[in-house]
């Protein structure tokens, strides 16, 4: 069930026309010589329009830097006539959004801890009621589109039409070079259903740490988002939060100067290339699955013979014997060994559950 959003573009409500859009600064504001400073170097950086500092930190543990709350707004005001640039602050209950208004705060976002909440974002929609102010909503922590989507669909509800989300990645049990997966099918599944909203990608919080930022960044412009919310801190050493992760406004420029930026719509030439491409694609997918069938449909054969002449459904034996081999054929011709074995296993899974069902009826 989809629900229309009804979104202003965003050209009309951030007047630049920079493409990508970089919200950058600080995880934490931790004082106001820490956002000048950083603020100062980032609005060297041709693509920064817009500062984000964390006012109220939501942390795992209490006792540990829990932000320095109101102070901040007022830095953030100097920070604004300063450097030129818009403001953004994370707000997680209508105290936050009131405080943020009264401020003079241009944006504001809600976390992903914020998000995996109905009742808080409620909350939030209900303190908005009546306000013209953009709203920016990360998605959740664990992955789960539709909770995405009710965020979105709440702070719309309220009136808000000047709306983005932001892509940060989501939980996942396995360990993964990332702090937060950043299974791209879910942000990409949020843009076919929502061509219209603006999306955004937030590296620093996919990443974890420093090295990755210009390789995510560089998938989400190519996977077409609007802009890249990166935390900076003009000392990331001694940031009192996410000190891994933030880097040099620096650094940032560099990452900058070595981003692709391609074309959204190809044409021409480009375009007949692309569609000749995709037309072989879509005749390759077409013949996986009616092999897929096919196979199923032989594995329906096994399974009827073994409830027939009662053999057990799964025979380790033969299961190591196929991994093997058809591991071992699949690297040879250059296929990824992790992804073989994911399809294989879950051809498997099927197979065995297919087999259990026709055990389950026979008995019947
Ligand atoms: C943040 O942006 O500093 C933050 C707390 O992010 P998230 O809500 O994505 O964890
Ligand atoms: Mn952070």
């Amino acid at each position: 069930m989809s629900i229309e959003l009804n979104i202003l573009p965003i050209q009309k409500w951030l007047n630049f026309d920079s493409h990508p859009i970089i919200i950058s600064g600080p995880c934490s504001a931790e004082s106001e010589e820490q956002l000048l400073r950083t603020a100062r170097e980032l609005s060297q950086i041709p693509n920064v329009r817009i500062f984000r500092a964390g006012i109220w930190k939501p942390r795992t543990r209490p006792n540990q830097f829990e932000g320095v709350g109101n102070i901040g707004l007022e830095w953030l005001k100097k920070v604004k006539q300063e450097s030129g640039l818009l403001t953004t602050v994370e707000v997680a209950n209508p105290k936050h959004v009131e405080e943020a208004i009264k401020h003079d705060v241009d944006i504001l976002w809600l976390g992903a801890r914020t998000v995996v909440n109905p009742f808080s974002v409620q909350e939030i929609a209900e303190a908005l009621q009546g306000v013209d102010i953009p709203v920016i909503i990360k998605n959740p922590v664990n992955p789960d589109i539709n909770l995405w989507i009710g965020a979105l669909e709440r702070i719309n509800r309220a009136g808000i039409t000047k709306l983005a989300a932001i892509h940060r990645g989501f939980y996942f049990f396995e360990s993964s070079p990332f702090r937060n997966a950043p299974m791209w099918e879910i942000p990409i599944e949020l843009k076919r259903l929502y061509p219209a909203l603006p999306l955004f990608c937030d590296p620093s919080h996919i990443c974890g740490n420093k090295d990755l930022i210009q390789s995510v960044s560089q998938k989400a412009l190519d996977l077409e988002m609007e802009g890249l919310m990166i935390e900076s801190h003009y000392n990331p050493d001694i940031a009192l939060t996410d000190a891994n992760q933030q880097i040099t406004p620096k650094h940032l420029a560099n990452i900058f100067s070595k981003l692709v930026i391609r074309e959204e719509s190809v044409t021409g030439e480009f375009e007949t290339k692309l569609d000749e491409l995709r037309t072989e694609i879509d005749k390759l997918d077409a013949e996986l699955i009616d092999i897929l069938l096919h196979r199923m449909k032989i594995v329906e054969e096994i399974g009827e013979y073994k409830r027939d002449n009662n053999i057990t459904i799964l025979q380790i034996k033969r299961w190591s014997e196929i991994i093997k081999n058809r591991l071992a054929h699949g690297i040879k011709i250059g296929l990824n060994r992790d992804f073989l074995l994911k399809i294989l296993q879950l051809v498997h899974k099927e197979s065995i559950q297919k087999q259990t069902d026709i055990m389950n009826k026979g008995k019947k």
